[in-house]
């Protein structure tokens, strides 16, 4: 297939970058081209940053900086309430514009909203997370308490698959807690960003305390390495995310980065398998497995696979692939690129001896023809030490491998590179209580296929799928944005005095 429209790309819109408080149009002469995944056409270009545009960005939100974090709480949280409304009730325009950039379908672009809304909320209530602690006449006369504080400007570098909700696990909170923030957002889905940007706007936010730097490479670069930023919140796949943890930690910053997953459902022989079926649909083809919760794997602990299999495969043949503007289940994939890597593992399970039993390369769409489509592939029987196993393929690849036991299930669990995500299916709670004491894993769901905690926990893989300390959003992401003070006071009574040069000694 070609793509005729790459062509005339230099007449289509550009996307800017939001800095200041208004649009900013780059003037590197660098663009990318952001498709519509569901028409297979580049529909505008995205303006890449130059050196210029990055110092420009986090110039703006420096100097948005003392005044921002010196507003009261209550005015900053009046912001954040107003915001939450205006996304409440707009939040549609959001999902449109998602959809026609990344291609998941509309209900699926609102429910990535609705999870970013609650971060949002939980900001809302920051005063609460923000106290500081106090001690009480420690010593004679003495108090000791702590207070929390911003830590400047934070940037943050998010991934194609959540243009909406990821930036929004990190930039209520940075913002809540006095923070000012440049956000880099995917190349490939960049508007959903600057809609944000606008809306904080509305919501009464001063200028420079939220910018969108679009940009590749050389605008993460210039983020990890200019002194004016504090730290980096970064969600994408695990070379590079140990990679912007490795380069922003080496300039002094706090970064957490979040990267690749590869989920397993582990499914025991006494679980409800219809239940099974329809939760491993949906985690595994929901958002075309563009998913960094996606069930990728689902290891069936025998004697169940054979008919755990059938039921899965009858539901997968029935999904409908499609324009995700037409009430289709499943939509496009995010490139003709990506497309083509995810159906080349097709391939390879068929090198490696496994059976593939929904094969979803040429199937019916409901949508134009030059779309990126895959449709839901299910594959049987699938080699530990296939690719097809180990690799984060990221699309609607589902694989099967089947195990004698609970205790080779978890083993298996535990024996892969990621940590993010992971399921059990039973209803014996005693093999729960095992699974979750046993598996190295840092979200677990007990019959249920996705676990994202809510915005009350804190959202965060284990191994190579979360480098740094501190998970996104929850108590955790209040702890990131803030560094504390601890503050040993004195006021003078008659009692003080003297020269005592020893290391103070409480009495
Ligand atoms: P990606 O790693 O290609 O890109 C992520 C971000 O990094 C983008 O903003 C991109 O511009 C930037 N980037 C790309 N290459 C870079 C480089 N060489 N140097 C510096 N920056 C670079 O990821 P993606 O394809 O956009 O997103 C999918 C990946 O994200 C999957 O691996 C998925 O599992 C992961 N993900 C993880 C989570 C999580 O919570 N752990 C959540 C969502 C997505």
């Amino acid at each position: 297939m070609t793509d005729t429209t790459e062509t005339t790309t230099s007449e289509l819109p550009v996307v800017p970058h939001w800095i200041g408080g208004a649009e900013r149009a780059s003037t590197s002469g660098r663009t990318a081209p952001v498709h519509d995944p569901a028409l297979g056409v580049v529909t505008k270009n995205v303006g890449l940053a130059d050196r210029a545009e990055i110092d420009e960005a986090i110039a703006s939100a420096a100097a948005a900086f003392p005044a921002w974090s010196q507003l009261s709480l209550a005015r900053r949280q009046a912001v954040l309430f107003k915001f939450r409304e205006l996304l409440d009730a707009r939040k549609g325009e959001l999902a449109e514009i998602i959809t026609s950039e990344h291609g998941k379908v509309v209900s699926d672009a609102l429910g990535e909203i609705s999870r970013g809304q609650e971060v949002v909320e939980f900001a809302t209530g920051l005063a609460h997370h923000l106290k500081g602690e106090f001690s009480d006449q420690v010593s004679t006369g003495v108090d000791v308490y702590s207070i929390r504080e911003p830590l400047g400007v934070v940037g943050i570098v998010s991934p194609f698959n959540f243009p909406a909700m990821v930036p929004a696990w990190f930039f209520p909170i940075a913002i809540a807690a006095g923070n000012t923030v440049v956000l880099k957002p995917s190349e490939k889905d960049p508007s959903a960003a600057l809609w944000l940007a606008r809306l904080w706007k509305e919501a009464g936010l001063p200028d420079g305390v939220f910018n969108v730097l679009n940009g590749d490479k050389e605008a993460v670069d210039g983020l990890l390495t200019h002194p004016d930023v504090a730290a980096i919140s970064f969600v994408g796949s695990t070379p590079i995310a140990k990679y912007v943890y490795e380069t922003g930690t080496a300039h002094g910053k706090r970064v957490q980065a979040l990267g690749g997953a590869k989920n397993h459902m582990l499914v025991l022989p006494d679980a409800d398998l219809d239940l099974v079926a329809d939760s491993a649909i949906n985690a595994g083809f929901g958002s075309a497995g563009e998913r960094c919760m996606a069930i990728s794997v689902v290891v069936a602990v025998e004697p169940v696979a054979d008919e755990l299999v059938a039921k899965i495969a009858e539901r997968a043949k029935g999904l409908r692939t499609g324009d995700g503007r037409r009430e289709c289940d499943m939509g496009p994939l995010v490139t003709r690129e990506h497309r083509d890597r995810v159906a080349s593992y097709i391939d390879i399970a068929e090198q490696d001896g496994a059976e593939v039993v929904v094969d979803g390369r040429g199937i019916e769409v409901d949508g134009e023809a030059g779309g990126f489509w895959l449709g839901p592939t299910l594959i049987d029987r699938v080699p530990t030490s296939s690719r097809v196993y180990t690799d984060e393929i990221f699309g609607p690849v589902l694989a099967i491998v089947r195990v004698p036991s609970f205790d080779e299930g978890v083993a298996l669990i535990n024996s892969g590179a990621y940590g993010n995500g992971t399921a059990i299916f039973t209803n014996d709670g005693g093999a729960v209580r095992r699974f979750q004491r046993e598996v190295k894993v840092g979200m677990i769901g007990i019959n249920v296929p996705i676990p994202v905690p809510v915005a009350t926990f804190s959202f965060g893989g284990w191994r190579e799928s979360l480098f740094g300390d501190t998970k996104a959003h929850g108590a955790e992401g209040v702890r990131f944005y803030t560094q504390q003070k601890a503050i040993t006071s004195r006021w003078l009574d008659p009692s003080h005095g003297g020269i005592n040069l020893g290391f103070p000694e409480n009495a």
